[in-house]
């Protein structure tokens, strides 16, 4: 094989090489069965084993509580924009959302069409910058649910605290899945796309609160529907198998590389290396997010000029470091350094910023 690439992409992106090699071996003949699993019916008893052992594993990693339901949908995180605000809002209650940048508003934006929704907080005017303290959301009376993004993958900001206002929470956890614990009794719903921490793309992981399903609204298409999703065990049709097979590998390894507690740890010393080159830069490189906001997922900063931004970025591939160009929308630096990032990846790349920066200062 050609050396393994030191992969920043924001998603899909890299992970871990133990898992990708264990699926190519298994790949052609799954389980000694004669057939690959992408061959199977989803109803098969070998390919039933696989979801069963995906969902149990995203409990046990998430430490999720036993009154909450694993779904395995499609349509990533963006369907989950439109399908939470139409299974909650169907009985004139409002949802409200922190707009926190790029994906915070595209959940607001989707929500629009489907129920009564507010921005609770509009970070425009700190140029999404930081999240909001707790006081700074302005909450109208019957708000069913708020809605926030907890890590920002373009603007490389993410809450340090979760939200506690007294109304229940949904979380679009997408590009800071399962790298930390959360307070489960304030959450109804957490989603999130696997393709940052979990897996490939194609499948959305939703955990919802099984008490709500009561309440959900019934006047949908079905697939749209979170308590049909629930009652068929994610089988109402035929679920992405590839994808969750992945994910319950992905799910296997995190538990053996020392579980929430591990990821948060790793996470945290990760994204403090660069943070740190960062700060002892003299303001080479820069941060554009407040401290306190810092993502530990997707580290954003800028150089002197967009010249050398480029420069950084041709000269890091040479290294074999790719995809550190920021999204095409805010433009600079990125890099994300999800779970399957290995240290020494963050290492080489903390090596290579100080180089550059003694080349070009
Ligand atoms: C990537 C991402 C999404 C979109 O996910 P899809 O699976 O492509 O729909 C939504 N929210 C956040 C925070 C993301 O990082």
């Amino acid at each position: 094989m050609s050396e393994r690439a030191i992969n920043f992409s924001a998603g899909p992106c890299t992970l871990p090489l133990s898992v990708l090699t264990e699926a190519q071996a298994e790949f052609v003949d799954f389980g000694g069965l004669g057939m690959s699993l992408v061959e199977m019916s989803h109803r098969s008893k070998a390919y039933q084993g696989v979801q069963d052992d995906a969902t149990r594993l995203a409990r046990e990693v998430f430490e999720a509580p036993d009154d909450f339901d694993v779904l395995f949908l499609g349509g990533g995180a963006t369907l989950q924009f439109a399908m939470v605000a139409m299974n909650l809002l169907g009985d004139g209650r409002k949802g409200a959302y922190v707009n926190s940048g790029a994906w915070g508003g595209k959940a607001l934006d989707d929500a629009t069409h489907h129920g009564d929704v507010y921005a609770a907080w509009d970070g425009a005017e700190s140029g999404y910058s930081r999240m909001p303290a707790d006081a700074e959301l302005v909450l109208q009376p019957d708000t069913r649910y708020l809605h926030i993004t907890s890590n920002e993958t373009i603007g490389g900001i993410r809450y340090a605290e979760f939200p506690d206002v007294g109304v229940q929470l949904v979380g679009d956890m997408s590009s800071d899945y399962m790298s930390r614990p959360v307070p489960w009794e304030r959450f109804d719903i957490i989603y999130g796309g696997a393709q940052k921490n979990l897996g490939p793309a194609g499948v959305d992981i939703t955990f919802i609160r099984r008490s709500i399903l009561a309440q959900t609204n019934r006047d949908l298409a079905a697939y749209l529907r979170y308590d049909i999703h629930a009652a068929k065990g994610s089988m109402y049709n035929t679920p992405p198998v590839f994808s969750i097979y992945m994910v319950g590998k992905v799910l296997a390894w995190m538990r053996d590389n020392g579980g929430l507690a591990g990821m948060e740890e790793a996470a945290a010393a990760k994204a403090g290396m660069i943070y740190e080159a960062l700060d002892a830069s003299d303001g080479f490189y820069r941060s554009p997010v407040e401290v306190a906001s810092r993502s530990h997922m997707n580290v954003v900063f800028r150089l002197p000029s967009e010249e050398l931004e480029q420069r950084f970025v041709a000269e890091a591939a040479d290294q074999n470091m790719l995809n550190l160009k920021g999204h095409r929308d805010v433009g600079g630096i990125r890099a994300s350094i999800y779970n399957a990032m290995p240290r020494h990846g963050v290492e080489a790349l903390v090596e290579f910023m100080g180089d550059f920066q003694t080349a070009h200062g």
